[in-house]
Parts: structure tokens; C-alpha cells; sequence
């Protein structure tokens, strides 16, 4: 049975290019029942560790899906209590001798050398030394021959040993290496498939020679393409947002997401792109991933999840909006929600917004005391030669009390205001649209005031003449 893993360190928030690769390493433990995907959380680097992003990793995996009380799901494991393992095989690869102790300084390296790109040159391979302070211990590169990495995605790729250098697997403080501990960890763990971003593939042969040397069969490899912003470079956090907590608090839908991660290097073919998860699992294939660079098109991203936004059933929208209606980041206060205006105007914002976080600009007229105050929206739609007629002579029709308060008959009024003064239904709306939404774009007007009510929409239109 396959075993896959995900060994994320936890040093900063979860990067969408993390959960690709997990998701990709999901797929490939779904489609077995005895599968299984390894979590494994890689914190040795205790200077940049932080319990915190442990925990965003997990709840990052628990909300694409990937979820720990899955029977494909195992650990989380971490790599930290593994480090007497760590040491134990260290020494192991010095007494068969497949490894050296060395006590060369950087400068001492740098100075035989004499040019700083050149790695280790071997210098203490044959001085026999014995383990002791000040001694890193390097593993032993077999001369001669190239290390050939079969990779699932970029085929075959060769390394030749005369280009690696005798790399460091243990410092002189006894402290294991990532090369080490990683690899460690996978024989461990009974890992037998790799999937991993590209940026590891210079670790691979030298890992693969760890395994050999270990006497145990390498796993089966596969490294993912970078991924890449609009302009071809690497996704950087500086630079560009990859945080995934960002895109969920946006509101992008976690299904919308992990649809568009997965095809960020793989597709399903014949040009299908909006498919769920489960009907991706079987098709998946790491033979199918693209070994070039794949562009992580945010724009794409927002059409993805405005489908999926637009294909939940209308009483799932209302729940999946919650957070946002009533939750601390609501700009009104708590008890000004109202359920069942929500829920009137719900069906009308589904169709219109990309996130989830929308909801809010286009429903906040509902439970603010105020509309929003756009500045932007009243310079625009207020000029004072035709916006204080207008609303002056829609505030006159409105405010007939035999008026039915619904949208058509609402609309007919606004249109012969507006006819009164020679202004089309588009001109003549905008003026009311901003004096009582406070924006110039929105939810369908007439049905906006429907909800809204009588006593508010008049209210607003003589604040806004004042
Ligand atoms: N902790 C490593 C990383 O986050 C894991 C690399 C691997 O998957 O082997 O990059």
C-alpha cells in the first residue's frame, strides 16, 4: 500500500503551495483503502518554531479536507521526537563507514578552495578522524557514477557524484541535518512516495544515497512545479499572498479551493477544470503532472469560487455567510442582524459575489444605522443638479402612504420621478441607490427598499436632502 507523506516545518503560516502538495499526497492515499497519507511536522529548527503555526497547519488541512479523523489520515507525528533515531543512524553511517568526522573551519574550506562556490573538497575524507568537539560528520559520496533520480514527474534526472560535494549530515554539536532527519523520518514512517515541491529536488540525490546507504529501496519520487505569480516568479510570502488562512477569510469556499490547487501542475483532462475533489481522487496521477512552472491565477481563483458560490443550495449560502454577518468583523453591531431580511435578499447576492466576505458591502444598508458613508459614491452619483430634484421628487411618491412597499410598484414610482425630470430609470435610480445604500453599485434596487422598508428608505431620503 501506498504511504505518502506531508512534512510541512512549522515556521510560518500555511503557504498555498503547502496545500497543494498535501492535497496531491491526499489524493494518492485516497485511492488505496489502505493508503495512507503521514503527517509529519518537521519542527527541529527551534529558533523559528512556533506551536501556533502547528495548529494553523492542522486546522489549514482540516478545512481543505484532509482531515485527521479520516482512517487514510496518520499522526501527526513530530520529527523532534525522533531525534535519537536522528543521532543513532548518524553514527551508524560513520561505523560502517559510509560517513567521516571533519574539523574543517568554512575559511579553511573557502582557502584551499579559493572560490566560494566550490563545495567540501574532501579534505579530511581519509584522516580517519574520531568523533569530537568541533567535528561535523560527512557523509561519504560514492566516487565515480552518477545517482539517477526517477522522478514521476520530471523523469529521469541525473546527478553526477563528482558535482556533490561530502555533505554534512550531523554538526558538531551532534545536531542532524535536514537531509538526514528527513529521510530518517520517511524510513521511520514506512514512506514510499515522495511528493514534494521542486525546491527539494537538489536534496534528492543525496537523500537517495542516504537510503541506500542505509540498505533500504529509495521511495518513488516526485517533485511538484514552483508555482508562479503573474509575472513568472516563485510565489514568494514577501511578495505576493499566499497565506491560505487569507484566501479563507475572503471567503473563498474551501471545495473552490481545493479544486484550483489541484490543477495548479495536474488536470483531469479533456479540458475539465470545475470538478470536485472526490471525482479528481481516481483520476489522479503523478505520471499527469506538468513538470513546468504553474501560474497561480488569483483572478481564475475568484471565477472558480464565484461558480461554486453560485451552485450552493440557497439556504447553505445564508449559513456559509454567517461568519461575516455575525461574527466580530460584522461593521454593525450584533443585534442589528436580522434573519429574515438576510434571508430575503440572500438569493439576489449569491448570483453577484466572488467571496464570501462580499456579502458585507452588499448587505451592510440592512443593519447599519447609517448607509455606509462612500465618499467616492456620493461625488459620483450626487451631482446637485439632477440628484436633489430627483430625490426630491422620488421622496414625494414614496412617501404616499396608499404606495404598496414592493419592488414594482416602488420601481414604477422612481421611474415616472425620474421621467418628470427627464432622466432614463438607470440616471434616475442612482441618486436614490446612494442616498440609501450609500453605494453606487449593489443588490437590485427595488427589492433592496422592499426589504428594507418604508419608515428607513424614507428616513434616508430626507437625510440625504438635508
Ligand atoms: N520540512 C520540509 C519543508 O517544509 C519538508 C520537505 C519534504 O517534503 O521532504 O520544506
Amino acid at each position: 500500500p501506498i504511504r505518502v507523506r506531508f512534512a510541512p516545518s512549522p515556521t510560518g503560516m500555511f503557504h498555498v503551495g503547502g496545500a497543494r502538495s498535501a492535497l496531491f499526497n491526499w489524493a494518492l492515499a485516497l485511492q488505496q483503502a489502505d493508503g495512507r497519507f503521514v503527517l509529519r511536522i518537521e519542527d527541529t529548527d527551534a529558533a523559528r518554531n512556533r506551536p501556533e503555526w502547528t495548529d494553523g497547519i492542522i486546522r489549514a488541512l482540516a478545512w481543505l479536507g484532509i482531515s485527521a479523523d479520516d482512517p487514510h489520515f496518520e499522526g501527526p507525528y513530530f520529527q523532534s521526537a525522533y531525534a535519537g533515531k536522528h543521532r543513532e543512524t548518524a553514527e551508524r553511517l560513520y561505523k560502517d563507514g559510509r560517513a567521516y568526522y571533519c574539523d574543517c573551519t568554512r575559511e579553511q574550506v573557502q582557502e584551499r578552495r579559493g572560490n566560494p562556490h566550490l563545495g567540501y573538497d574532501g579534505f579530511c575524507r581519509d584522516r580517519g578522524l574520531e568523533p569530537g568537539p568541533g567535528r561535523a560528520l560527512r557523509f561519504r559520496v560514492p566516487e565515480g557514477g552518477p545517482t539517477v533520480v526517477d522522478d514521476r514527474v520530471r523523469g529521469r534526472v541525473e546527478f553526477e557524484h563528482s558535482a556533490i560535494e561530502d555533505f554534512v549530515i550531523a554538526r558538531a554539536d551532534g545536531s542532524p541535518l535536514f537531509v538526514l532527519a528527513n529521510v530518517v523520518d520517511d524510513v521511520e514512517m514506512g514512506v514510499n512516495t515522495v511528493v514534494r515541491g521542486e525546491e527539494h529536488l537538489s536534496n534528492t540525490p543525496k537523500q537517495q544515497l542516504l537510503w541506500e546507504a542505509l540498505g533500504r529501496t529509495a521511495p518513488v519520487w516526485a517533485h511538484l512545479p514552483v508555482i508562479v505569480n503573474e509575472k513568472r516568479q516563485k510565489l514568494s510570502k514577501r511578495r505576493d499572498k499566499v497565506a491560505l488562512e487569507s484566501y479563507q477569510d475572503e471567503g473563498f469556499l474551501a471545495e473552490a479551493m481545493v479544486n484550483y490547487l489541484m490543477l495548479l501542475g495536474w488536470g483531469p483532462g479533456e479540458d475539465r477544470e470545475i470538478m470536485p475533489f472526490a471525482d479528481m481522487v481516481p483520476l489522479f496521477r503523478l505520471e499527469d503532472v506538468n513538470s513546468s512552472s504553474a501560474f497561480f491565477d488569483e483572478k481564475k481563483l475568484r471565477a472558480f469560487n464565484g461558480e461554486y458560490i453560485r451552485a450552493l443550495d440557497p439556504a447553505e449560502f445564508v449559513e456559509r455567510c454567517r461568519p461575516w454577518l455575525t461574527g466580530e468583523s460584522a461593521p454593525w453591531p450584533a443585534d442589528h442582524f436580522d434573519e429574515a431580511a438576510f434571508r430575503a435578499v440572500a438569493p439576489l447576492a449569491q448570483s453577484r459575489v466572488a467571496v464570501l466576505g462580499e456579502i458585507v458591502p452588499n448587505v451592510d444598508f440592512l443593519f447599519l444605522d447609517e448607509p455606509a458613508e462612500d465618499d467616492r459614491s456620493w461625488a459620483k452619483a450626487m451631482k446637485p443638479d439632477t440628484a436633489v430634484p430627483m430625490l426630491e421628487a422620488a421622496l414625494e411618491r414614496l412617501a404616499d402612504p396608499a404606495l404598496e412597499w414592493a419592488a414594482e410598484p416602488l420601481k414604477a414610482e422612481v421611474e415616472a420621478a425620474g421621467a418628470g425630470l427627464g432622466l432614463k430609470l438607470g440616471k434616475a435610480q442612482a441618486p436614490v441607490r446612494v442616498a440609501v445604500t450609500g453605494r453606487t453599485v449593489g443588490l437590485p434596487l427595488f427589492e433592496s427598499l422592499e426589504v428594507l422598508g418604508r419608515e428607513r428608505t424614507l428616513g434616508r431620503l430626507r437625510a440625504a436632502l438635508e
